[in-house]
């Protein structure tokens, strides 16, 4: 029979065989939330449509042309999430989460939906670890971020990743850029891809960040916004590099950068690769002092990045970097007979309590077709239980890599004293 369907184009399932992959670097990216004091948080995956229009900004390409946007029975606009932050920064609004104090700090995980062309580290459907922080306006979150993100990088052992860092400055030194570069742009009106010059009068910074190739050519000769900066946000940015320096976070400044929201200011920046195409923006944040008084709420200075996870995986992979696999199964027992496959029942119990991985045979194989799936599990240890071994009480366990055998009795000291024999196996493979 035909398969009914198949999975939507621009998405990816994660199999059973590499989800410890995933696994993986999910937990480096909890465990430096956790050390910088970022907690998580969890929000729903569809909003109503308006607070991505006004929380990621009509003028992106992603409200423009690529959100999952669709009316409910009811006729309410829905939207999938393209993105983390606007949710985050609805539920902070929504909880008053500046009542329990400031700064208020999130960390999250996400799926994303974006209406994209897909192809190499271009997806519809998507994962983005990310963190928020709302209630301060001191450089040194802005260092703190960034440090952040480049610890996970280091403890992934990601390397080639350049830093790009930049300041677009605050509404004040922007509205005088935003002048110098609808003067420059104009003298090419006639050469603008049709989305640039639907920007040019609205945000005309949009402009730089545009992919078409004309256009980034123009863009390159295009007025720098750090000859723009007013002298608060020059001092900020100033103050952000120091720190960075302090913590020896190597950057480069680009004054190209300038972010897919609408509402960043001072600080903006990505971590750059060349080591998988196109796609080399691994990780993308900034400061955006706007936000939360767009979403309507009171001034709040905040900021944040995300990074996707794909991507980020396509790049360890790239650069050939090893992800241990602990999902393996540590104890394969092998049964002959009804008896045998009670006793093996009782001992796999007890080595599972020990938060040990394993498995016996489930699908009526003969003994050897048994040691033959052990070995394709890559089971690191197997027993073989038959009428012998449950006569003697004892049976001899098999390092499936060594083929060294050590005997075990059957009783309840079985589970702790294999235990052991892992640990120490363990060890000495290290040494
Ligand atoms: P790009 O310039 O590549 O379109 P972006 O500016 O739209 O990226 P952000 O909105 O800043 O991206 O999202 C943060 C990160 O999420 C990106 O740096 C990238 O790693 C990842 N990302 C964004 N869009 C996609 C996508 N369609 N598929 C896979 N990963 C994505
Ligand atoms: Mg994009």
């Amino acid at each position: 029979m035909a398969l009914i369907t198949k999975k939507i184009k621009g998405t990816e399932d994660v199999l059973p065989k590499e989800s410890y992959r995933w696994q993986f670097i999910e937990n480096i990216m909890r465990e430096e939330a956790r050390c910088y004091g970022f907690k998580e948080i969890r929000t729903p995956v569809f909003e109503h449509t308006e607070l991505f229009a006004r929380g990621v900004g009509q003028t992106t390409d992603v409200v423009q042309k690529e959100m999952y946007t669709f009316d409910t029975k009811g006729g309410e606009s829905v939207t999938l999430r393209p993105e983390g932050t606007a949710g985050a920064a609805r539920a902070v609004l929504e909880h008053a989460l500046d009542n329990e104090g400031l700064p208020i700090k999130a960390s999250y995980f996400v799926s994303c939906y974006r209406y994209e062309k897909p192809q190499a580290g271009r997806l519809r459907e998507f994962h983005q670890f990310g963190i928020e922080e709302y209630g301060t306006q001191s450089p040194v979150a802005d260092a703190e971020l960034i440090c952040v993100a480049q610890s996970i990088f280091d403890r992934l052992g990601i390397g080639q990743l350049r830093l790009e860092l930049n300041s677009i400055g605050c509404p004040e030194c922007r509205a005088k850029y935003n002048e110098a570069l609808r003067e420059y742009f104009g003298q090419f009106k006639d050469r603008l891809c049709q989305t640039c010059l639907s920007r040019l009068e609205r945000n005309p910074m949009r402009l730089l960040d545009c992919k078409s190739p004309e256009d980034k050519e123009i863009a390159k000769d295009a007025p720098k916004i750090t000859d723009y900066l007013c002298e608060e946000c020059e001092q900020h940015f100033t103050e952000v590099k120091s720190y960075l320096d302090a913590a020896g976070v190597e950057y480069t400044v680009n004054p190209t950068i300038v972010r897919g929201l609408d509402y960043y200011t001072k600080t903006v920046f990505e971590f750059v690769t060349d080591c998988i195409g196109a796609q080399g923006t691994v990780c993308g944040g900034g400061r955006y002092d706007g936000l939360i008084e767009e979403l309507g709420g009171k001034h709040m200075p905040s900021l944040g990045f995300a990074m996707g996870l794909e991507r980020l995986l396509m790049v360890m992979d790239s650069q050939g970097i090893v992800i241990p696999d602990n999902n393996q199964t540590s104890l394969y027992i092998a049964t002959m007979g009804d008896a045998a496959k009670v006793k093996a029942f009782e001992l796999l119990r007890s080595v599972r309590e020990c938060g040990l991985a394993a498995e016996t045979d489930v699908v009526g194989r003969g003994l050897r077709a048994q040691m033959k799936y052990a070995d394709k599990i890559g089971a690191k240890y197997s027993l073989v239980l038959g009428d012998n071994e449950l006569e003697q009480n004892c049976a001899s366990v098999k390092n499936m890599e060594t083929g060294e055998q050590t005997s075990l009795a059957l009783d309840k000291s079985f589970a702790e004293k294999f235990s052991v024999l892992c640990l120490t196996d363990n060890n000495s493979f290290l040494n």
